[in-house]
């Protein structure tokens, strides 16, 4: 399958997940602290190359992946390398927002199964304990029931797209290089893409 036409499918996923997370959040009442970007700084931050595939595409129809690749291929960083700290407070944000990953998605807002077959909310520290009484009211709610967006379930739909780049679980930065690289190898011997013209 094209890179063009497994981009536009994990955007179709990111567009799915989106409508129910909005729903999610409205019934739960939770929410990030406005510019807070504290789990972007998790050093242990993991991902597939696939879910960054249309955030490489896009550097790459914009010239831009070279250069990003080069960066990436010169840090010794552990933490993701489109975060931007803001100059002088202790916080941050994505750098590509509307490109990224499906774990930047669902963390804060999805479901894990523990040992019980139980959903169990996946969020942070600040959100725990900071609406506390939200949290509470949703684990609860989830448990008789309430929907919410589940990471296996949505990892499961990544994968159909392509199996090989969405099973390869790696370190957030890694992920990012081997989008770059499938993109640029994948363009290296074939014109670059006519948007205008393509079947997507
Ligand atoms: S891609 Fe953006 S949201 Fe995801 S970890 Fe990196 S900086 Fe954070």
């Amino acid at each position: 399958m094209s890179i063009e036409r497994r981009a536009k499918l994990v955007e179709k996923l990111f567009y799915q997940l989106e409508q129910e997370s909005a729903q999610f959040q409205k019934a739960s009442g939770l929410g990030c602290v406005a510019g807070c970007g504290k789990c972007c700084t998790h050093p242990d931050v993991e991902a597939s190359p696939l879910e960054f595939l249309p955030w490489a595409f896009h550097l790459f129809l914009n010239g831009e992946a070279e250069k990003m690749l080069m960066e990436l291929n010169q840090t010794d960083s552990s933490i993701c390398l489109i975060y931007k700290p803001t100059p002088g407070v202790n916080r941050g944000s994505c750098g590509s927002y509307k490109y990224r990953g499906l774990i930047c998605r669902l963390f804060g807002f999805a479901a894990n199964t523990d040992k019980y077959g139980n959903l169990r909310l996946a969020t942070c520290k600040i959100i725990k304990e900071g609406q506390a009484e939200n949290y509470n009211t949703t684990s609860e709610a989830i448990d008789k029931g309430l929907y919410v967006p589940v990471f296996t379930e949505y990892y499961m739909q990544l994968n159909q797209i392509d199996f090989h780049l969405g099973n390869i679980i790696l370190p957030v930065n890694k992920a990012l290089k081997m989008a770059l690289e499938e993109v640029l190898q994948y363009y290296a011997y074939r014109p670059f893409p006519d948007l205008e013209k393509s079947d997507l």
